[in-house]
């Protein structure tokens, strides 16, 4: 038996930091919505009772690092299953690039083996689980467009915003999670209008929406990437309507209404930048 599932990257169209916890996390508010560039991942029975785990890209770990190796080993051991299963993730998500590509690979697998090990809980119990092995999981399992707060695990699903094309492009180097959250300085951060974007998005304003983009991170990881701010000055002198920083980064998003603006801001940021992808939101929720 094998189930196929789709795990699409998410952008953040806000995030504020709300300060520190206890636990050494941040306490987050923010917007985030699936896009329509996904890594595939196969689920297929093993005839003996271990997980193993094929990747065809060589900077994400083939072994109990990878997230979607967790959300197997998770299941398994909270329900007792003793089947074994091959993971085989098909990347085309840029890795350490503010996309959620590993919390989406974790989130597919705990749809898939729902479905291949007939376990029959629900999303939210899928969200539960998975926000064991990492914030973003639990928006991840929902997919569609939420509101997340707490450390990012407390997801409330909200309408989706209308649909346009997003460009993204990722520079070439890798930003870590935990080093730009550790250079958060709570007495300077700027907040974003987490509230503004959801009434945009409930009113359908799409100009709305581009006006609020907004991310409490962006300017820590522009000091240390100033890739980021050439970036989004070369989509904007490109005709994008909105631009942004998603997540920790380094990867920008542009949003236009139209296919030939669209044309024109990849074709200017392909000179400029190794990855470059124009994909759709993904305005469907919650994900199959
Ligand atoms: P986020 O937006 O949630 O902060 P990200 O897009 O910045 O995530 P990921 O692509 O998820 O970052 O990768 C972060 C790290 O997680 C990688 O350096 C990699 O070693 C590890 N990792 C574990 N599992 C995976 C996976 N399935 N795909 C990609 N990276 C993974």
């Amino acid at each position: 038996m094998k189930v196929s599932v789709k795990a699409p990257a998410k952008i953040n169209l806000a995030l504020d930091v709300l300060g520190k916890r206890p636990d050494g996390y941040h306490e987050v508010h923010m917007v985030m919505t699936t896009i329509d560039l996904a890594d595939r991942i196969e689920l297929m029975d093993l005839g003996e009772d271990r997980i193993t785990l094929v990747t065809d890209y060589r900077f994400v770990p083939d072994d109990n690092r990878n997230f979607a190796y967790q959300a197997a080993r998770l299941l398994k051991e909270k329900f007792h299953i003793t089947r074994g299963v091959q993971i085989t993730i098909d990347k085309c998500i840029p890795v350490a690039a503010g996309l959620a590509g590993g919390s989406s690979d974790a989130a597919a697998t705990l749809r898939g083996l729902n479905k291949l090990w007939n376990l029959q809980l629900s999303t939210q119990e899928l969200a539960e689980l998975g926000s064991e092995i990492g914030s973003d999981v639990a928006f991840c399992v929902y997919g569609g467009t939420a509101i997340a707060s707490g450390r990012g695990e407390k997801v409330e699903p909200i309408s989706s915003p209308p649909p346009c094309w997003v460009v993204l492009a990722k520079p070439n180097i890798g930003v870590s999670t935990a080093e730009v959250y550790g250079k958060v300085q709570m007495e300077t951060i700027q907040h974003a209008n987490v509230r503004e974007m959801v009434q945009a998005i409930e009113k359908q304003d799409y100009e709305g929406i581009c006006e609020h983009l907004s991310n409490s991170l962006e300017a820590i990881t522009m000091e240390l990437h100033p890739e980021v701010e050439q970036i989004k000055e070369q989509m904007r002198r490109f005709g994008a309507d909105g631009v942004l920083m998603s997540g920790s980064g380094p990867t920008v998003f542009a949003l236009t209404k139209y296919e030939s603006r669209m044309q024109r801001i990849y074709n200017g940021l392909r000179g400029f930048c190794d990855q470059v992808y124009a994909v759709r939101l993904l305005s469907e929720s919650p994900l199959e």
